[in-house]
């Protein structure tokens, strides 16, 4: 498959949704493209690549749903960055701020073996914030972000300048 069929399969089925959470947000609903399973795989395929990684990180929650395929497919281990106070035992957290207020995210400390080589899944990369945190927390864990992959990256929103360095692999930017 070309990178222009996959664009246009990933576009095709995802649904923006005004308004959603709150007024003023476009909501990008993957909904549509996980219950189709030939865009489902692909992108489950485009997202694995072909180079050798060790852990997959899924950011909480639709990051998951796609990091654990991606895992599987890869040969790697999955590894769920969660909101603060979801996982049981002794974790690193990270801080960042959102429109109104901050987030607080976590992973658990011994979730890497040093020098692990991480590939981190995320659904939608919008201002960055969420996939900065993530970044600092693998690597505080002792492991290498070898690239960030990403569905969809709302360009306007510049997520990609907080992430100076880090290989930021968007299969659709809009
Ligand atoms: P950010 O930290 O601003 O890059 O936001 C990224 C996180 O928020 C990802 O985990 C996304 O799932 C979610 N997100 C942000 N904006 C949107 C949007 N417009 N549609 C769907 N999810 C979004």
């Amino acid at each position: 498959m070309t990178s222009s069929d996959l664009s246009t399969l990933i576009l095709d089925r995802i649904r923006d949704v005004p308004d959603y959470p709150k007024p003023g947000v476009l909501f990008k609903d993957i909904s549509p493209l996980l219950a189709d399973h030939a865009a489902f795989s692909a992108v489950v395929d485009a997202l694995a690549g072909t180079e050798p990684v060790d852990k997959i990180v899924g950011i909480e929650a639709r990051g998951f749903i796609l990091a654990a395929p991606v895992a599987y497919r890869a040969g790697a281990g999955f590894v769920p960055v969660r909101k603060k106070g979801k996982l049981p035992s002794e974790t690193f957290a990270e801080s960042y701020d959102l429109e109104y207020g901050s987030a607080t995210i976590e992973v658990h400390r011994d979730a890497f073996a040093k020098g692990d080589r991480v590939l981190i899944v995320d659904d939608v990369l919008a201002t960055g914030g969420t996939a900065e945190a993530t970044v600092e927390l693998v690597r505080r864990a002792g492991a290498e972000v070898i690239g960030l992959g990403i569905l969809m990256e709302l360009a306007f929103l510049k997520g990609r300048e907080r992430l100076q360095g880090v290989d930021v692999r968007s299969l659709v930017i809009v």
